[in-house]
């Protein structure tokens, strides 16, 4: 069957109004079978707040109570069944109960931890899914809710699960497919489930990929994510006014941008929409009308300059040793060490006794930094000198042959004059080009760059 898949954000949920404009979506195109969707806006990160296990008591009852009065906002809308009712009161239930578990555990006792941090996230998407099925019922859809975790198998690493796409295949042909035809299933996105049966989830901002995954499971013709932006812009539009929607952007383009901060898709969306070439749309819940980007294999333009995105919180570590004079073999044991830690590597330069990196601190559900311990710094030191920089933000070009085009590197520096740009990153990828400046610049480099390479008559032009 040729189903599109509609992915709803935290904004697009976040009232009982809000959700019914994503009803009007879904009510608007008969081909949309499947929905996914977010917590309601806020919700996960009172959830993370519960999770922390550092809140009084009282603070616990209050963050619980906004996620109910959030919620019940909606419900008292809508007629919903008993059965949906308890489903609700058990899910704030079981809130209250994992928080209060959280909050006695004792140091060193991690691992129960993320486990049960998985299991409270979770709820933010069962209640909001629990509550869209009816706001969709109620408009007359034959509206199906699903438990994704029936179908999305991931491994065991609470907080940042992997998920395994063959049964993820296999499970979605066996229980979601055979109902396309006649419904329109309802489930969450974020969540999954290992083969033990524990709740995991894959990482914040995870839903957009929940929503890219169950696509390639069951085959569907187009991915579209609706948030609160008409599309994917030139930059982010909360960092400059001037910044404009795209109308389409490469897989390539569009992968680097999520990888590089663009918080409009989550980093790993594009991966199973690229395996299958499945095209992704994105817009605006509160303006579909206003149509959106279009993200496709091939695009009609290949501009040098699409967009740039940023990512803040960056630490750059920088290792020297004279061992690494004309000593094969050092970079792989700094490597292996990082590697020992589960610290992914993102931008690296290196000079004749030195190697900058930065680390990647993507989908963590805390956000924030990469975890850099004391026990992983003291293995470095044995093999070289370590100094760590904080307050550093990463500024992404995206474009097409961005390594191949002359004037790159000329609009750049003349552009940023007087900024010190700390590290920079060019050649490996043809789009993009990637640098470090220090995070209270960070706005107005961008604000400058954008108004360098797509304002006026530049438009993308090198
Ligand atoms: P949702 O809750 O719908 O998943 P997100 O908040 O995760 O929405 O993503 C949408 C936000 O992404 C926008 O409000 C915008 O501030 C941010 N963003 C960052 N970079 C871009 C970009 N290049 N284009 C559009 N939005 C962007
Ligand atoms: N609700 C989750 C979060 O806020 C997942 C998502 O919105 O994509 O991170
Ligand atoms: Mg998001």
């Amino acid at each position: 069957m040729n189903h599109k898949i509609a992915k709803f954000g935290g904004t697009s949920l976040a009232n009982f109004e809000a959700m019914s404009r994503c009803a009007d979506i879904v009510l608007s195109s008969q081909s949309t079978r499947i929905v996914v969707v977010s917590a309601s806006s806020g919700v996960t990160n009172l959830l993370v707040s519960l999770s922390t296990g550092s809140l009084s008591a009282t603070q616990r009852n209050d963050a619980i109570a906004k996620i109910s009065g959030i919620q019940s906002a909606i419900a008292t809308h809508l007629e919903l069944s008993s059965q949906q009712l308890s489903l609700i009161d058990d899910l704030l239930e079981k809130v209250g109960d994992i928080a209060t578990s959280i909050a006695r555990l004792n140091v060193g006792e991690e691992q129960v931890r993320t486990q049960l941090t998985d299991q409270l996230l979770a709820c933010g998407e069962q209640l909001s899914s629990t509550l869209f099925t009816q706001v969709l019922i109620e408009r007359g859809v034959n509206a199906h809710w699903l438990d994704v975790r029936d179908v999305m198998r991931t491994s065991s690493d609470f907080g940042k699960a992997t998920v395994c796409i063959d049964t993820v295949a296999q499970l979605a042909s066996e229980r979601m497919t055979p109902l396309l035809e006649k419904q329109v299933i309802v489930t969450q996105g974020f969540i999954g489930c290992d083969t033990q049966g524990n709740t995991t989830t894959l990482g914040r901002g995870g839903s957009d990929y929940s929503a890219a995954l169950l696509g390639e499971a069951t085959h569907c013709s187009q991915i579209d994510i609706w948030t609160d932006v008409t599309g994917i812009f030139t930059t982010d539009p909360r960092i400059t006014a001037q910044a404009y929607a795209l109308e389409e952007i490469s897989f390539n383009e569009a992968a680097e941008m999520a990888t590089f901060g663009a918080k409009v898709l989550h980093p790993s969306t594009l991966i199973p929409a690229m395996r299958c070439n499945i095209p992704v749309f994105v817009g605006s819940s509160r303006a579909p009308e206003s149509g959106g980007t279009i993200v496709r294999n091939e695009t009609e333009s290949k501009p040098v300059y699409r967009a740039i995105a940023l990512r803040r919180e960056q630490t750059l570590l920088t290792v020297t040793s004279m061992d690494m004079l004309h000593a094969p073999g050092f970079l792989a044991r700094v490597f292996t060490i990082l590697a020992k830690y589960n610290l992914s590597v993102d931008l690296v330069t290196t000079s004749e006794v030195s190697v900058a990196i930065t680390l990647d601190n993507t989908g963590s559900n805390s956000g924030g930094n990469s975890q850099i311990s004391q026990v992983m710094l003291d293995e470095l030191e044995e093999v070289c000198q370590v100094t760590i920089e904080k307050d550093l933000a990463l500024v992404a070009l995206i474009g097409n042959a961005i390594d191949t085009s002359y004037g790159v590197g000329t609009r750049l520096f003349a552009t940023l004059h007087d900024v010190n740009v700390r590290m920079i990153c060019q050649g490996a990828s043809s789009h993009n080009l990637c640098f470090l400046v220090e995070e209270r610049q960070a706005t107005d480099v961008i604000s400058r760059l954008h108004h360098a390479m797509f304002e006026q008559n530049a438009r993308g032009v090198a």
